[in-house]
């Protein structure tokens, strides 16, 4: 009988879950929206699990790996979920007494460095960091093929490292100068929206700022490479203390692709220290599915 393991991501609108076999074949996916009530998301992920598994017949489930946007504590519960308005869900136990499985739960963003690891751009090595750059700056450290989750669960939380860069500039976290609020896209957005054209534009996004630089204008290549510098920056940081061999970029604003993450290596090497300085730079493959790969990969992989 084949192996399977399901990989379900919880976002605060849709949930993606998947089937994934031990060898890393992606064999069903579906979306379907996240309920307001706790109770009635959970039944639901477990009707869809029971009807993707009537579908294969052949196949014997091990478990599911699912991944919340939140800090989580002993591979189970959430501590906070600021999306879903849920504190101290006990997630693995809502859900394995829906769907008679035994579940593991992770935060979502490190899943996607987990599934990136097992069946993505890190695929064969054992210590990697993806940094995650959207509308904020999420992340993942997997060191010797484990999530660091960290003893409160906010190991991996890259986007909230202090950078020499806009100081006075306040993170959603309530503190300054994290280098979320430099380089994720809304960072980018608000220091490109001091220059024209930007100023008077009513809707900016970082894809803006990106073909402008690329198009030679100048406050957008400032912009631009102030974000890459932080990056690069919190990358040696990062490299002194867990030695990655490989850094990962993902999210929205690496479809950018080499106008971020080329600049970013650039900022690494120059100032990263010798010892730790042996690093790979590249581009997420696995996109929306990472966390779903992530958590079968608790199961096949971890
Ligand atoms: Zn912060």
């Amino acid at each position: 009988m084949k192996q399977v393991c399901f990989g379900v991501d919880i976002g605060g609108t849709t949930v993606k879950l998947g089937l994934v076999s031990r060898e890393g074949e992606l064999l069903d996916k579906r979306e379907f929206p996240t309920f307001r009530d706790l109770g009635a998301t959970f039944d639901d992920i477990a009707d869809h699990m029971r009807q993707v598994m009537a579908a294969f017949p052949d196949c014997q489930c091990v478990g599911a790996g699912v991944g919340v946007p939140g800090p989580i504590v002993d591979q189970s519960t959430v501590v906070h979920c600021a999306n879903l308005g849920w504190e101290n869900v006990n997630v693995a136990q809502e859900l394995s007494s829906r769907a008679n499985l035994p579940v593991k739960v992770a935060n979502d963003a490190n899943l996607a460095a987990l599934g990136e690891q097992w069946q993505g751009a890190g695929k064969g090595c054992r210590n990697l960091v993806m940094l995650t750059v959207g509308t904020g700056i999420g992340g993942g450290i997997i060191c010797d093929g484990r999530i660091v989750a960290g003893a409160t669960g906010g190991g991996g939380e890259v986007g909230h490292m202090t950078v020499p860069f806009h100081s006075d500039w306040q993170c959603g976290c309530g503190r300054k100068g994290c280098l979320e609020v430099t380089a994720s896209a809304s960072g980018i957005i608000r220091a490109a929206k001091a220059f024209s054209p930007f100023k008077e534009m009513d809707k900016v996004t970082a894809k803006d700022v990106y073909d402008a630089a690329a198009a030679g204008d100048t406050n957008a290549q400032a912009v631009v490479g102030e974000a890459a510098a932080a990056l690069g920056m919190a990358a040696v940081t990062i490299s002194c203390i867990v030695n990655p061999e490989v850094f990962l970029l993902g999210g929205g604003v690496s479809a950018a692709g080499s106008a971020l993450l080329d600049p970013v290596e650039t900022a690494f090497r120059t100032c990263a220290f010798g010892p730790c300085a042996d690093v790979r730079f590249a581009l997420a493959q696995l996109g929306n599915n990472a966390g779903i790969y992530g958590g079968a990969a608790l199961f096949f992989a971890e």
